[in-house]
């Protein structure tokens, strides 16, 4: 019978990663599992306020993560503290008596479609310097899946929109043609499947007949973070093969990737060839006006009144991913809706955030980076801000100039002003010439990064 305690537990452990942690402990982590009803988990909270938070913001995921867990468990229903009694008596009978435990239901799932979560979304994806050919691609993939770009890798660090473009290309072709068998994957569950095909094949004849067909039968398959295929020979024979067959037959494969093929060191070299065979995009930290316009996209879909003070400041303390600038967002909503204070200025905001923003990370301003950039070079900021022409000096300033424009939220001209009174064109080329070298320039990209972290950790 099911545990309905280790079950929700489970269940948890899921949400956990697709919820921000704030939101999760205030939200999901005080649910109470009470009982099945009619096939549906029943789950307690103490507040009409949360229950109703709740139904509007996580029910949807939750059902589908139960779910998922567990197929015959298709509805999740939030009751206040007071009805447990009430529901314990009309408690399903046919779970208990059915007598599996969840754990032991087989890994391998024979269904070749994926349900894509909704707010991923091209509409919701912001456009900006560094995943822009990242977005077109993922669009031209959408609109003609096995055409001239096949396989479609792209890479990126964590938190900077690969899942988000994959779910997004997802829910377009589910959209615009229905018929279309698209699967996504994340490579761990691959693996997972692959394993437990293996283990269990012995006495299940047919498993692995059913995993080829599972794998061989979609249109577009798309598998998340290959990077965990490294050093797994075995998964990499199977995902071979299924990549060939798919591949032969105009099929559409897409993966994502922490780095480059050719940086996935401990992959075959067959298949690191096959990832370069289509094409190859990066996505990159975006920069400060993009990472508002995230922001602003977020708030809208929260329905939430984001000023453009706070978002400046949020933009501002985020410098690596968009996964946690998104968290800061999610506090600040939080924080105004626990406190009843619209968070509007920048001083509030860093109230809400004061836990999480580390002061030294707030003490950066356009002064401490040309100072930091001086050091780094070893030149004087009377150089770096003066009339020089040399090479030694003129890339410092550019560097410089480049760094101000994407950890601040700066107007051109005042930036300008700081180095001796120049034209705003001169800081665009300065800050777009710096922004195309970290792409292709290794080392500017390590200079970059070195002075970078200098400032965050003052
Ligand atoms: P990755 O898979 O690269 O680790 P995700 O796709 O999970 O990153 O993205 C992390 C979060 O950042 C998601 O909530 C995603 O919606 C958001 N995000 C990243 N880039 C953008 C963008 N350009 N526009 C809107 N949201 C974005
Ligand atoms: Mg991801």
């Amino acid at each position: 019978m099911i545990d309905i305690n280790a079950f929700w537990n489970d269940a948890k452990s899921v949400l956990s990663t697709q919820i921000q942690t704030i939101s999760y402990e205030v939200w999901i982590d005080k649910l109470e599992p009470v009982c099945f009803v009619n096939g549906a988990l029943i789950l307690s909270t103490l507040s009409a306020a949360s229950k109703k938070t709740i139904e509007q913001r996580y029910l949807d995921l939750t059902k589908e993560v139960v779910s998922n867990l567990n197929p015959s468990i298709q509805n999740v229903e939030i009751i206040m503290d007071v009805q447990r009694e009430q529901y314990l008596k009309k408690q399903d009978s046919f779970i208990e008596d059915e007598g599996f435990v969840v754990k032991e239901q087989p890994v391998l799932s024979t269904s070749n479609t994926s349900a894509f979560l909704e707010k991923y979304t091209f509409d919701h994806f912001v456009q900006g310097k560094g995943n822009e050919f990242a977005l077109a691609a993922a669009k031209a993939v959408a609109e003609n899946p096995g055409g001239k770009y096949n396989p479609l890798f792209i890479y990126s660090s964590v938190g900077l929109g690969k899942t988000h473009l994959l779910h997004a290309i997802g829910n377009y072709i589910k959209k615009n043609s229905p018929r279309t068998k698209v699967l996504y994957v994340n490579s761990e569950s691959f693996i997972n499947e692959l394993i437990d095909v293996i283990r269990r094949s012995s006495e299940n004849k047919e498993l692995n007949s059913k995993f080829r067909e599972k794998y061989r039968s979609v249109d577009v398959l798309m598998i998340d973070d290959i990077q965990f295929l490294a050093g797994k020979e075995g998964t990499q024979e199977a995902f071979f093969h299924t990549f060939n067959d798919l591949y032969q037959n105009n099929k559409q494969i897409i993966l994502t990737s922490d780095r480059s093929p050719k940086d996935l060191q401990k992959l075959e070299e067959r298949l690191r060839t096959r990832f370069s065979w289509g094409l190859t995009v990066d996505i990159s930290f975006p920069d400060m006006e993009t990472r508002i316009a995230i922001l602003k996209s977020k708030a809208a879909q929260e329905k939430f009144n984001l000023s453009n003070d706070v978002a400046s400041f949020i933009a501002e303390n985020s410098t690596s991913n968009i996964r946690d600038m998104e968290g800061f967002l999610n506090k600040i909503i939080f924080f105004s809706s626990l406190t009843g204070h619209p968070v509007t200025t920048r001083e509030i905001a860093k109230e809400a955030l004061s836990d999480f923003i580390e002061e030294k990370k707030e003490s950066f301003d356009a002064s401490s980076i040309v100072a930091t950039t001086c050091k780094y070079f070893n030149i004087t900021s009377a150089e770096i801000i003066g009339k020089k022409k040399t090479k030694n000096i003129v890339e410092p300033r550019m560097i410089a100039i480049y760094l101000i424009t994407e950890m601040l939220d700066l107007p051109l001209v005042t930036i300008g002003q700081i180095f001796g009174g120049r034209d705003h064109t001169t800081i665009i080329h300065a800050r777009n010439k710096i922004s195309e070298d970290v792409k292709n320039d290794t080392r500017i990209k390590i200079i970059v990064s070195d002075i970078k972290n200098m400032i965050l950790n003052r």
